[in-house]
């Protein structure tokens, strides 16, 4: 197998250039009672308040903004369980790109709805039986659309790691970070700037503990596949890393680390009560694991990039009453 070219810094530095003026420059919170708990001091990178609820309209728009004349007319197609999908429709209303979305059948509502609402065309699929990417593929043969897949794409990763270049130009150089993974294209862009603003910080990538392929990718040297996990980090319910994620995170990152459910949920109520902040079960993943070691992250400068936002109400309610 060939290695894969592998994106840089740089390209980051230009899919900022991109985003200026149409992502938001989303704020970076923090909590006294937090510090205080922890002896140390947190700073929260909040992607939920990103447009369109994550951090995925980043990689989303700077992938749609490379797209040739040609590109642009025929249209974009993607496959998503939720935010990607909404990003790309968004993006693409922006760029005034015909958007088809193929979705699982089980996505949250809210997602679906918020998809077609942006003026995304979408295409269910059984996510336990039937292949998303096969389906994809017919569409790019028939219809001579462009596939942008939700990570393993070079300009979705360095879109996704304009979050963290924008974080440590505000707070500066961290000891440690920590960064949800799905597929990887968060936490490899995450990567990219990490190691070109704060060469020494400790970056960390949290997986759902019921679905941990990337860990065991991690710790294997090459990337395992696992069946979709169940979990209610419906953002990270990913069955493999991508070749450019892997690469990028093996290369790059200190370790990957899990969160139960369970976790999840005590720090989307902390994030509720204590920040006023509304984040998705996927979002929480890097403060789960964060919280998990406290007592290392002791008199240290830490980051958290809560990437989303976007979790249907009664859910989230049915979630916080248990
Ligand atoms: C997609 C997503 C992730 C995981 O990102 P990857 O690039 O797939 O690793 C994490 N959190 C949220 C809110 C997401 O939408």
């Amino acid at each position: 197998m060939t290695t894969p070219l592998l994106p840089t810094y740089d390209d980051v530095q230009a899919a900022a250039k991109r985003l200026e003026g149409v992502a938001h420059h989303t704020p970076v919170m923090t909590s006294r009672t937090l510090n205080e708990l922890w002896g140390a001091e947190v700073f929260f990178k909040c992607e939920n308040l990103q447009r369109m609820g994550a951090f995925k309209f980043r990689g989303a728009f700077n992938a749609l903004s490379k797209f040739s004349p040609e590109q642009r007319k025929a249209g974009v197609v993607t496959f998503s369980s939720g935010n990607h999908a909404q990003a790309i429709a968004l993006s693409a209303r922006i760029l005034d790109i015909p958007a088809t979305i193929i979705m699982p059948h089980d996505a949250p509502e809210a997602k679906a709805n918020a998809t077609e609402g942006y003026g995304g065309k979408v295409i269910r699929y059984d996510r336990y039986s039937e292949d998303r990417e096969q389906i994809g593929r017919d569409l790019v043969e028939r219809y001579g659309y462009t596939m942008i897949p939700p990570f393993d794409h070079p300009d979705v990763i360095t879109g996704q790691g304009t979050a963290a270049k924008e974080l440590f130009e505000e707070v500066g150089e961290l000891d440690a970070l920590f960064s949800p993974l799905g597929g990887g294209g968060l936490l490899s862009g995450t990567a990219l700037s990490t190691r070109a603003l704060s060469p020494n910080c400790a970056l960390y990538g949290v997986e759902p503990e019921a679905g941990n392929d990337g860990q065991q990718s991690f710790e294997q040297g090459k990337i395992v596949h696992i069946p979709t996990p169940k979990t209610i980090a419906d953002g990270a319910q990913t069955q493999a890393l991508g070749q450019l994620t892997f690469a990028i995170i093996q290369r790059d990152v200190n370790a990957i680390l899990t969160a139960t459910d369970a976790q999840l949920v005590e720090c989307m109520r902390f994030m509720a009560q204590r920040m006023k902040l509304v984040v998705e079960p996927t979002g929480c993943l890097g403060f789960a694991a964060a919280s998990h070691m406290k007592e290392q992250l002791r008199g240290k400068r830490v980051g958290i990039v809560l990437s989303g936002g976007n979790v249907d109400i009664p859910h989230f309610c049915r979630l916080l009453g248990q």
